[in-house]
C-alpha cells in the first residue's frame, strides 16, 4: 500500500476532534428519515468524518457523509456547491452527484447521541476500481492528466467565499511544515525535506504567485480516482478544494503515480501531456512542475512523519507510504531538472529550446574548429563544401537568427529553406505532435495527405489539380522528368545554361551548373541562355530582348531534333538562381511556353526556390508571367526544413506515368510531412509572410540601390520579394565580374554577423534569400553590414 490516507483538514482541530461515531443502524435511519432513502448502511474508511455506503432496495447506491463537527460549514458548502457546479458545466465528468433532502436541502443537521450536532450529506456512490500506483500504463497516466485538466476547467468559473481557507495540504503553505520537520528522525531525510521547503519558499513560491489560480480539486490521488482498465471513470472526495495556482493540481497525481513507476519521468510526462491536451500549460507552469512534485513529496514525508509521531498506534499503516515518498524524494535529488523539463516539453509537443537568444552578445573567443573540421573531412570527404572562410559551427536557429557554438547570433539572410523562420514554434509543435501520434505511408487512408493536396492545389491555377509527394527537390524534378517523358513520348530536355535542378542521375544531366568546365552535356539535353538583360547577349536597353531570348528556345528545339530528339520538357526556375538571380523579363516565359509546346514538350516550373510567397507579389513565381505550367515542382521551403517535396500536375499527365509504372514513395507525403506542410501554409497565411516579402524585399532592394550610388562595385540590383541578387563588377562598362570582391564581402559580412551567399556563373552575385520573417530592422542591419564591407574593400 503506497498511499497513506493522510489527514487533509485545514485546521488541526479537525484532526484532533473526535470523528462522529454513529452506528450503522443510526446511519440507515438518517438516510431514510432525512433523505428518503431506504437502505442498508455499511461503514467506509474516514479519519476525521464518518462515511457510510448506502445500498437501497432498488439497487441504487449512495454515500452518507457525516462531517466532523469542527469542520467549517462554509467549507462543506463550498464542496457541495462545487459538485453542483461541475455537474452543470461538464455533465459527462464522473463525479458524485448531490442528493438533496425531500425538501430540497443540500444537507441535514443531525444530533448525535453524545449531544453534538453534525452536518449530514448524501452523494451518489461511484463504482469502480481505485487507481493503482504500480507503474500505470501510459494511456492511463495520460487519462489521469486529462481528467485533472477537465476538473480544473470545470471549476474555472466557480468561486466560493470559503475558497481561501487554511489547509494542511495547500502547496502554497508548504513552508509552514518546517515547524514539523523535527518529527523526521533520519537527519539526511530531514535535511532533504528542509532543503526542498527552503527552495520552494525562495525560488518557487514567487513564481507560483504569478500564475493563474482558481479553485482546484487538489487531491486527485490514487484513493480518489476510479479507473476501468486504461480509463479514469470517476473522481471522488472534494474535501481538499482550495483556491490555488492551477498547476498545483497536477502535482498530486504525478507524485502518486511516479512513486512506484519504473520510469517516473515518462509517467510524469504522460500525465502532463494528458493535462496539456485539454488545458495548454504555458512555459512558466511547465517549468515548475517538478518543483511542485518534489514539494508535494516533501509534504507527504513531513506530514506523514508527524502523524506517525502523533499516532503511534497507526504507525505501520502510515509509515509504509511515507517511506516510499522518502525514497522518491532522495531519488529526485539526482534528477536533472533540464532533462525533466525537456521531457515534459517533448511530451507536450512544445519546442524544447525556448530561451530567447541573446542577440546583444558578440563573438566570444573564436572556437577552435580544427578538430571538428578534421573529423568532418575524414568522414564526409574533403570535397564537401562549407560556407565562409571561417565556417560557422551552428547550434541553434530561431526566426531569422542562427546561433553559433560561442553563443553569437548571426542574421540569416541566406537560408531559404526555413521560410517561416528557423524552428518556428508552431511548425515544430505540429511536427512533434504528429510524430508522436502517427507516421506512416500513403498506402493507408489518413486525412492530412488529402487535405494537404487539396490546400496545395487550391493555390495553383485550374488544371494543376493532382499531387505526388516525395522527399527532396531533386526527387520532385526526377519525377517531373519521368512524367514528361511518359506523357510526351519524347526524351529530350531543354534547360537554362547554368541551371541547377538537383542531384539525381537524370537531373544532373539537366543541371549544367554542375558540369565542370568542358564536360559536355548529354546528347538529349539542349540549353538556352538565361534571359540576362544585364550582361547577357541581349540587354535590357533592347525592347525586344525578351523575344530574342525566347527565340533561343527555337534553336534548342531544332538542335534536339537534329540529334533525333524532341523535347519532353523545358525545366526552368522562375528566378534563375544559379544563373545569377535573373528575373525573366515580361513575355519571355509566355513565348518560351508556346515554343516548347509547339515542339511537343511540357513546361516544368521548378519552384523549389521561388515558391511559397518568396517573390512577394505572387505565391508562385510563375504566376508573375501569366503562364500555367504543365508540371510544378516544390521543395526546400515546403516543410520549413522538414525533408519533403511535391510535384503538382494535371491528371492526364499523372495518368500517363501511372499507365507505365506504379508510383510510391515510402516517406513522401507521410502524415508528419503533410502536417508540417499544412502548418507552413497556415503560418505563411497567418503571419502574412508573402506580403512581408513584398514590402521588406522592396525596401531592401531600394536600400541596396542606394548603396549602388556610393559604390560603383555594385553593377546591378535585381530580384523579386525576398529573393535578391546584387551583381558586383569591377567596371560598369566592361562588366568585369568582381568575384574576389564578392567573396571578400560575403566573408566580411559574416564577421559582421550577417549571412549572405554568392551565386552566378561568374561567382560575383551576392545572393540574399532570408527566411520571410525578415523585417525592416533586419533589412537595415543587412544594409549597414554591406555598406561597411563595401567601404572597407
Ligand atoms: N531545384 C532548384 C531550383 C534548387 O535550387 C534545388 C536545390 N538547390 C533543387 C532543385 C534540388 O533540391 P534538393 O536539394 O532538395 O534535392
Amino acid at each position: 500500500m503506497a498511499s497513506t490516507p493522510q489527514p487533509r483538514a485545514g485546521s488541526e482541530s479537525v484532526l484532533e476532534t473526535k470523528a462522529p461515531a454513529f452506528s450503522t443502524a443510526e446511519a440507515a435511519a438518517v438516510a431514510q428519515r432525512d433523505f428518503g432513502i431506504q437502505a442498508s448502511a455499511h461503514p467506509l474508511d474516514s479519519e476525521r468524518d464518518q462515511n457510510f455506503r448506502l445500498r437501497a432496495g432498488d439497487g441504487s447506491e449512495w454515500v452518507l457523509k457525516i462531517a466532523n463537527p469542527s469542520e467549517d460549514p462554509a467549507i462543506l458548502d463550498m464542496q457541495t456547491q462545487a459538485l453542483l457546479h461541475i455537474a452543470r458545466v461538464d455533465p459527462e465528468l464522473a463525479i458524485p452527484r448531490v442528493k438533496t433532502t425531500p425538501d430540497g436541502a443540500l444537507f441535514h443537521q443531525i444530533d448525535g447521541s453524545d449531544g453534538r450536532r453534525f452536518i449530514a450529506r448524501v452523494l451518489t456512490f461511484l463504482p469502480g476500481q481505485l487507481l493503482d500506483h504500480a507503474s500505470p500504463h501510459p494511456a492511463l497516466a495520460r487519462d489521469v492528466g486529462t481528467t485533472t485538466a477537465r476538473l480544473g476547467r470545470a471549476l474555472r468559473g466557480f468561486f466560493h467565499p470559503a475558497a481561501r481557507h487554511e489547509l494542511l495540504w495547500d502547496l502554497t503553505q508548504a513552508p509552514e511544515l518546517r515547524t514539523r520537520t523535527h518529527h523526521i528522525g533520519e537527519p539526511g531525510l530531514r535535511r532533504s525535506v528542509e532543503k526542498i521547503l527552503d527552495h520552494f519558499e525562495a525560488k518557487v513560491l514567487p513564481k507560483l504567485r504569478k500564475l493563474r489560480a482558481q479553485i482546484i480539486h487538489n487531491d486527485i490521488s490514487c484513493l480518489n480516482t476510479l479507473v476501468d482498465g486504461d480509463r479514469v471513470t470517476g473522481v471522488i472526495d472534494f474535501g481538499d478544494l482550495i483556491h490555488a495556482p492551477l498547476i498545483a493540481d497536477i502535482a498530486v497525481p504525478i507524485c502518486e503515480l511516479i512513486v512506484q513507476s519504473t520510469d517516473p519521468i515518462a509517467t510524469a510526462a504522460e500525465i502532463t501531456a494528458g493535462y496539456h491536451a485539454v488545458t495548454a500549460l504555458d512555459d512558466d507552469e511547465l517549468g515548475l512542475v517538478f518543483d511542485l512534485v518534489s514539494t508535494r513529496c516533501a509534504m507527504y514525508v513531513a506530514i506523514g512523519k508527524w502523524r506517525v509521531a502523533d499516532h503511534p498506534e497507526n504507525r505501520d499503516y502510515i509509515i509504509s507510504g511515507v517511506q516510499e515518498y522518502a525514497t522518491l524524494l532522495e531519488e529526485m535529488q539526482e534528477w536533472e531538472n533540464d532533462r525533466m523539463y525537456a521531457g515534459l516539453r517533448r511530451a507536450c509537443a512544445m519546442p524544447i529550446s525556448i530561451a530567447v537568444p541573446d542577440f546583444t552578445r558578440q563573438a566570444s573567443d573564436e572556437e577552435n574548429l580544427q578538430p571538428m573540421l578534421e573529423r568532418r573531412r575524414q568522414r564526409l570527404g574533403p570535397e564537401l563544401e562549407l560556407s565562409y572562410d571561417r565556417p560557422l559551427h551552428v547550434v541553434r536557429g530561431e526566426g531569422v537568427w542562427l546561433i553559433d557554438a560561442t553563443g553569437r547570433s548571426f542574421l540569416d539572410a541566406y537560408n531559404n529553406v526555413p521560410q517561416v523562420g528557423h524552428c518556428h514554434p508552431t511548425v515544430v509543435q505540429a511536427l512533434a505532435k504528429q510524430a508522436a501520434t502517427l507516421n506512416t505511408n500513403t498506402r493507408y487512408l489518413y486525412e492530412s495527405v488529402i487535405e494537404y493536396a487539396e490546400r496545395l492545389t487550391a493555390t495553383m491555377p485550374n488544371g494543376l489539380s493532382v499531387c505526388m509527394f516525395v522527399c527532396s527537390g531533386s526527387e520532385a524534378n526526377e519525377l517531373a522528368w519521368r512524367l514528361a517523358k511518359a506523357h510526351t513520348g519524347n526524351a529530350g530536355g531543354i534547360v537554362i545554361e547554368d541551371a541547377y535542378h538537383g542531384t539525381t542521375d537524370a537531373i544532373y544531366e539537366l543541371s549544367p551548373a554542375e558540369h565542370g568546365d568542358g564536360k559536355p552535356l548529354a546528347e538529349h539535353v539542349a540549353t538556352v541562355p538565361a534571359p540576362d538583360g544585364y550582361r547577357g547577349k541581349f540587354r535590357r536597353d533592347d525592347p525586344q530582348y525578351a523575344d530574342h531570348y525566347a527565340t533561343c528556345i527555337d534553336d534548342a528545339v531544332a538542335s534536339l531534333n537534329a540529334r533525333d530528339f524532341a523535347p519532353a520538357a523545358f525545366f526552368f526556375d522562375t528566378i534563375f538562381s544559379s544563373s545569377g538571380i535573373i528575373v525573366p523579363p515580361p513575355g519571355y516565359l509566355l513565348a518560351a511556353f508556346e515554343k516548347i509546346r509547339a515542339g511537343g514538350g511540357l513546361c516544368v516550373a521548378d519552384e523549389v526556390q521561388t515558391g511559397f510567397g518568396r517573390t512577394g507579389d505572387h505565391f508562385w513565381g510563375f504566376s508573375a508571367h501569366d503562364v500555367v505550367p504543365d508540371i510544378v515542382t516544390l521543395g526546400k521551403p515546403i516543410g520549413n526544413g522538414y525533408s519533403m517535396a511535391a510535384v503538382v500536375t494535371k491528371p492526364a499527365i499523372l495518368a500517363s506515368l501511372i499507365e507505365e509504372t506504379e508510383f510510391f514513395s515510402t516517406t513522401g507525403g507521410n502524415p508528419v510531412a503533410c502536417t508540417v506542410g499544412l502548418t507552413v501554409l497556415d503560418v505563411l497565411e497567418r503571419e502574412e509572410l508573402q506580403q512581408r516579402a513584398a514590402h521588406v524585399g522592396a525596401q531592401l532592394r531600394a536600400q541596396i540601390e542606394g548603396l549602388a550610388e556610393k559604390y560603383p562595385l555594385i553593377g546591378d540590383v535585381r530580384g523579386a520579394g525576398l529573393f535578391i541578387g546584387v551583381e558586383l563588377v569591377r567596371d560598369r562598362s566592361t562588366l568585369e565580374p568582381a568575384a574576389e570582391e564578392a567573396a571578400t564581402i560575403v566573408n566580411r559580412m559574416r564577421d559582421l554577423g550577417v549571412l549572405v551567399g554568392i551565386d552566378g556563373p561568374h561567382a560575383n552575385v551576392l545572393k540574399i534569400r532570408p527566411p520571410l520573417v525578415f523585417d525592416e530592422n533586419h533589412a537595415l542591419q543587412l544594409t549597414d553590414a554591406l555598406d561597411q564591407a563595401l567601404q572597407e574593400i
